[in-house]
């Protein structure tokens, strides 16, 4: 979707992750990692729930080591992203388009949770390039945008979107891109719900609650979209003054290249349900759908619907 070139970018509500390639954390993830990322692996939590350190015994102790807080060299941040101030910046800059889709999705969630009793907690997009630290163990680029829930905060590094469309398929529309962002606070939001820890109890299978908890963040990232054209920023600018046919085609196009079916297809030349966390294309689209067409978070509960399909 285009953003209104006068709307101003927040860009307090992302952190720079910098691009540290070199530390030697090579078990970094083998402390587990809680992600709910758009497509692909997802790698749950094990021992890291409480924050231990998650390069375990492999004796390296640099900085890096502590998994608290890499990316709060707050300092540069200001400076990081000082080339995206406008909606005009998000329209011809990848990286500015993640801070304005942040912007308007953490704004029309503040607004629209309380109507359901909830209050909405912010979280802050990492956006980094290569790889950094996050609370749930050493992001790279190669594992996509996900949610760590452990530090509440998204990780995303930008040349995803160079991905999605030449290696899974999108298009190279601009909802494509921001469907991506807006599906893992999709996940921060099942985190203030409570539910997000259901998939690791049930993490794989075509019903499986991984699968449900996949495409209950389809359905939220619709429900943005229904909104999207009423979220104002702090001075009453509309983010997003319309929304397209071409727009919600773009969506689509993203929901079904990261279906499990699409992945494993297009990958080994096998589908094995039994192994689905992300659900189909098919089902991916039909939840993205959902939300987009209803505008009801009730109708996104995709943990007691009889048919995913
Ligand atoms: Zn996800």
């Amino acid at each position: 979707m285009t953003f209104n070139d006068n709307v101003g970018l927040d860009t307090s509500q992302v952190q720079s992750g910098g691009s540290g390639g070199g530390y030697g954390g090579g078990g970094a993830r083998r402390g587990g990692i809680a992600v709910g990322g758009i497509g692909g692996i997802i790698i749950m939590i094990l021992t890291a729930i409480f924050g231990g350190n998650l390069l375990g015994s492999s004796g390296t102790s640099n900085a890096l080591d502590n998994t608290s807080e890499v990316s709060s060299n707050s300092g540069a941040i200001t400076d990081q992203f000082s080339e995206c101030k406008t909606g005009a910046d998000a329209n011809s800059n990848d990286t500015c388009r993640v801070i304005a889709t942040v912007n308007s999705v953490q704004n029309f969630w503040s607004g629209y949770l309380p109507k359901y009793g909830q209050n909405y907690t912010p979280a802050s997009t990492v956006i980094y390039s290569g790889r950094t630290q996050s609370g749930c163990g050493t992001a790279t680029a190669d594992m996509g945008p996900f949610y760590c829930p452990l530090d509440q905060k998204v990780y995303v590094d930008v040349s995803f979107y160079q991905e999605l469309s030449s290696k899974y398929g999108a298009d190279t529309g601009a909802l494509a891109k921001e469907y991506v962002i807006a599906h893992e606070y999709g996940h921060h939001i099942q985190n203030i719900l409570g539910v997000l820890g259901a998939s690791q109890q049930d993490p794989q299978g075509a019903n499986s609650a991984s699968v449900r908890t996949e495409l209950q963040a389809d359905c939220y990232a619709g429900l943005w979209v229904r909104y999207a054209s009423q979220t104002t920023d702090s001075q009453g600018n509309v983010f997003i003054p319309d929304i397209t046919d071409t727009d919600i085609k773009s969506a689509l196009s993203a929901a079904a290249a990261v279906g499990d079916d699409h992945i494993q297809a297009q990958a080994t030349g096998r589908v094995r349900p039994d192994t689905f966390t992300h659900g189909t294309s098919a089902q991916r689209q039909k939840w993205f759908y959902t939300g987009y067409s209803t505008g009801d978070l009730n109708r996104c509960d995709t943990f007691n619907a009889a048919s995913l399909g």
